[in-house]
């Protein structure tokens, strides 16, 4: 493959310019209590910070200068557990701060316990087409040992209840929750599909530093389920899912056909993205940059004409080209090699050659016409096949 005479680590860009953002996440950083497996950035019970962290976060909204986007998403916390003055202002905010396409996608996170007929009729009438509901269980026991707030027959009425309203519905459910058996999780699956939701993720229990789930596992409160289960659990979703209809698109997601998340596939396709609010990340002209984790830290600086930004990286174009194809790896459909190469300048045969030989040589990838994909085994070790790609 020519790539031209420029090697890739001279290159300040791509040949064709970093790509344009042309989607939007905005964090909102409000929650009734703190799960316990939760290290997100948010607060709890600090209401009395809402109306100061929409007028800071206009402020930095301002400041992008009304960019056109395909996609918004507005996640958490749970933006939904603003009142609805205060959703009503969040929902303006977002249309005459960013130019929306005319076939945009426009997402917002929801949690059962809020979803009344008032608030969703506000944020369909301001645009919002797609719903993401953090269902997580259909079990009671399970919800009270996840520490939600909802359960399994509010979960089934919010999901009813939002489709009435909105066409495309996506719900969020853990496994391998301590204590929890296949049987039980399969009969969320099975409740899960024959609910009208047009998108499933699935994620496994994981318990992170700093939560009280990671405390109360170190002192032997919690057992962590069983690897040789978690898989189990993992082949129960992708076979419940695709008995549904539902495409196994990337690694935790599963969509009716039309409905994968355009907003997360710019991420996956390192597309470029704005992301504002406490905590956020954000793709913009090669530049990685992370906000202030901590709501009252982001307030302050907001309000005393101070960057959000906590951290700022370049990232070279080489580096860029790796995490294209290490990201994009996580789709099922594949990444197409030399076209990634291509729109990055950078051999990515060779640059990845190696680590792509291991995976290959381990079963883990294998070639499907252009494209190279994770093999059905492959899908379990995505992460060791990603941070190979990295290198
Ligand atoms: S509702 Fe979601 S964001 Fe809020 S604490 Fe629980 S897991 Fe975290």
């Amino acid at each position: 493959m020519n790539l031209g005479n420029e090697s890739s680590s001279d290159l300040a860009a791509p040949p064709g310019g970093w790509p344009a953002p042309q989607a939007a996440y905005v964090h909102v950083p409000f929650c009734r209590h703190r799960c316990g497996y939760c290290n997100f950035s948010i607060v709890a019970g600090r209401e009395d910070l809402v109306d100061r962290f929409l007028t800071a976060l206009d402020r930095e909204l301002e400041a992008l200068q009304r960019p056109g986007v395909q996609t918004v998403f507005i996640g958490g916390g749970t933006p939904t557990h603003l009142n609805p003055d205060q959703l009503c202002r969040l929902m303006r905010m977002i249309r005459q701060r960013f130019a929306l396409a005319s076939e945009f996608e426009w997402t917002i996170e929801a949690n059962p316990e809020d979803v009344t007929s008032e608030k969703l009729d506000l944020i369909v009438e301001h645009g919002v087409n797609r719903i993401s509901l953090g269902v997580q269980s259909f079990d009671d026991r399970k919800l009270m040992m996840l520490e939600r707030g909802h359960s399994g027959h509010a979960a089934r009425l919010a999901i009813d209840r939002t489709v009435e309203r909105v066409a495309n519905v996506s719900i969020d459910l853990i496994f391998a929750a301590p204590g929890e058996s296949l049987e039980s999780w399969r009969r969320d699956l099975d409740t899960a599909v024959s609910m009208p939701i047009s998108h499933l993720s699935t994620y496994n229990l994981t318990y992170e530093k700093g939560t009280s789930f990671w405390s109360r596992r170190y002192h032997g409160e919690l057992e962590p389920t069983l690897d040789s289960l978690e898989v189990e659990m993992y082949a129960a979703a992708q076979s419940t899912a695709a008995a549904a209809g539902l495409d196994h698109y990337e690694i935790s997601n599963f969509a009716r056909p039309g409905n994968h998340c355009r907003h997360n596939l710019a991420y996956w396709q390192g597309q470029g993205w704005f992301a504002s609010g406490p905590g956020a990340a954000r793709f913009v002209d090669g530049r990685r940059e992370l906000n202030h984790r901590s709501t009252t830290t982001y307030l302050r600086r907001i309000e005393n004409g101070q960057s959000p930004t906590a951290e700022c990286e370049p990232i070279s174009v080489l580096q860029y080209a790796r995490e294209r194809a290490a990201f994009g790896i996580r789709m099922l459909e594949g990444i197409d090699l030399n076209r990634l190469s291509t729109q990055c300048g950078v051999d990515l045969s060779s640059q990845c050659g190696e680590a792509i030989s291991q995976s290959m040589s381990e079963g883990l990838l294998a070639w499907a016409g252009e494209r190279l994909r994770l093999t059905s085994r492959g899908i379990l070790f995505a992460d060791t096949v990603a941070s190979r790609m990295l290198g």
